[in-house]
């Protein structure tokens, strides 16, 4: 060992040699500090008074499967220029830690492979430790979010756990990045987005969400340039809601056996498209026999179908004539689940009609919630909220992405 290799091997320059001691499998360096290098760390001026040492030992980088420390005392200084008394600052490591910034960037290079845990074990470090060097790097990272290109976003609520924990994810539709995530659902979930996207002067173009009343009115009152655009998927999930609520009450009202034997597990044929019915198991069959013995649910599930057709049209006046068929006959039909529907659809139709504007929806977030739940199941989500939040930003970084 020479002071040489410190610097080339170990990223320790300035500091002089001292010995090697091996204890425990694990290996020691002794190094020490020069008197003519010591200045203030405040000021910086060299007028100082020694005031004594402060031993400490910084994890370094291992040498194959040993781990290995570097010890120092630390001199502490008396400034005559500011009057401060501190220990003097050291070069290889951040304030405050117990492991250098070498031993810091190869646990960074690690997890890009590995897991907190394995890399924990493998250097024979807690599990914190590796946590908090991850944290603290996404946390330099993701501090400051470039929001002033944003132009088309997606916002969505996501359900975590097994209790009611919420989180309101705003992602970037161009580049596919999570630009927020917010505690809780609602309106003041996306409070400091609004702030902080002020700041930034993004000119958001267009947004995609569902038709929630406190998402209408916050996009109305921070963005009353962007074009709102009602998710096609939520529409349709609602709507297969409502069909599952009309199947489970005709069912209920049903007075024979046999009516309500048909009806019963239609729930999962009334909700698969068409296309993907499975004949060898009967299920175009069934889903006749259910539909000729009721009629309200007859006219739910045509109307389903035709649900879909607004988004698949040419172009807006086309989507528009299809729509406003929809309601009207919706309307028609006597049935409460449906005009209800329709009144909804009415009351949002511009902004379904705004697909033709602008072909956005969320489901980009579809994919970013799969894999925000896989984190949480990890756990990071109950433990570190605030890990929690850094390791979805950092989702879409594939280049610098840390393993779980
Ligand atoms: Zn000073």
């Amino acid at each position: 060992m020479s002071t040489s290799l410190l610097y080339h091997g170990f990223g320790i320059r300035g500091y002089h040699y001292v010995k090697t001691t091996y204890q425990g499998g694990k290996v020691t360096f002794s190094i020490r500090q020069e008197r003519e290098d010591l200045r203030c760390p405040v000021c910086e001026s060299r007028r100082i008074v020694r005031r004594g040492f402060q031993l400490r030992c910084f994890r370094s980088l291992p040498i194959g499967c040993r781990p290995v420390q570097i010890r120092l005392d630390v001199p502490r200084v008396g400034c005559s220029d500011c009057g401060e008394v501190r220990q003097v600052r050291i070069d290889f490591a951040d304030p405050r830690r117990s492991y250098t910034k070498a031993f810091e960037r190869y646990v960074l290079e690690l997890s890009r492979h590995m897991t907190i845990r394995d890399v924990a074990e493998h250097l024979q470090v807690g599990w914190d430790l590796v946590k908090d060097i991850q944290k603290r790097y996404l946390g330099r990272k993701f501090r400051h979010i470039k929001l002033k290109d944003l132009r088309r976003i997606a916002i969505d609520e996501i359900s975590i756990g097994r209790g009611h924990r919420y989180l309101t994810v705003v992602l970037d539709l161009l580049s596919g990045a999570v630009v927020f995530v917010g505690e809780g659902k609602g309106a003041d979930a996306l409070k400091p987005f609004w702030k902080r996207l002020k700041r930034s002067r993004a000119k958001i173009e267009a947004v995609a969400m569902d038709m929630s009343p406190a998402y209408i009115s916050a996009v109305q009152t921070h963005l009353s340039k962007a074009v709102i655009v009602f998710d096609h998927f939520h529409i349709i999930k609602l709507f297969n809601e409502k069909l599952s609520d009309l199947r489970r009450e005709l069912y209920r009202e049903a007075t024979e056996q046999l009516h309500k034997n048909v009806l019963k597990g239609t729930r999962w044929l009334l909700l698969k498209n068409p296309e993907n019915l499975d004949n060898t198991r009967d299920e175009s069959k069934r889903l006749h026999e259910a539909l000729t013995l009721n009629q309200p649910l007859a006219t739910a599930y045509y109307l389903k179908e035709d649900l879909r057709r607004v988004w698949e049209q040419p172009d807006r006046s086309a989507a528009q004539r299809v729509l406003d068929d929809w309601i009207r006959r919706a309307e028609c039909s006597g049935i409460r689940m449906l005009i209800r529907f329709a009144h909804t659809l009415a009351a949002h139709r511009s902004g379904i009609l705004n697909y033709y504007r602008y072909r956005i929806s969320t489901g980009p977030l579809e994919g970013t919630n799969t894999k925000i739940r896989v984190l949480q199941r990890k756990a990071y989500g109950f433990r570190d909220a605030e890990f929690f939040k850094l390791k979805i930003y950092a989702l879409h970084e594939t280049r610098y992405e840390l393993v779980g």
